[in-house]
């Protein structure tokens, strides 16, 4: 999608620090971490929000989730424990119409989330 700031990121015409890519996902740094392990991993198919996500293409989520488990491990957050995070919509906290989930991790969570 022209303009969306992940789709720049998947053709790397804007830089990230990627952690993870195979043919489906990428997986870069947060330019904005919230957690000493912060992760934002997307589909490379722009897809805006969960409310998009539909019998079609529900797979990348299961993939997305697997993913975030090996980088979990390659991080060396496995063990200790760690938080994925999507958020959807206005009041849900998305800022960036393009799926994504966080992987968060290296410090204790919170709950109930602000
Ligand atoms: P959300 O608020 O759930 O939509 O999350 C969007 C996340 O993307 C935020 O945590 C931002 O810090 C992060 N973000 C925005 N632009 C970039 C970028 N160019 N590179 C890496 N992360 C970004
Ligand atoms: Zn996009």
């Amino acid at each position: 999608m022209m303009n969306c700031i992940f789709c720049k990121i998947v053709e790397g015409t804007i830089p990230s620090q990627k952690v993870y890519e195979d043919e489906k996902v990428v997986g870069f740094k947060d330019i904005s971490p919230v957690a000493p392990v912060h992760i934002i991993i997307i589909p490379k198919h722009h897809i805006e929000s969960v409310m998009e996500v539909d019998e079609n293409n529900a797979d990348i989520v299961s993939h997305i989730i697997l993913v975030a488990k090996k980088i979990a491990k390659e991080l060396g957050i496995s063990e200790k424990g760690f938080r994925i995070v999507n958020n959807c919509g206005k009041e849900g906290g998305q800022t960036v119409p393009h799926l994504h989930f966080h992987l968060l991790g290296g410090r204790d969570m919170q709950w109930p989330p602000g």
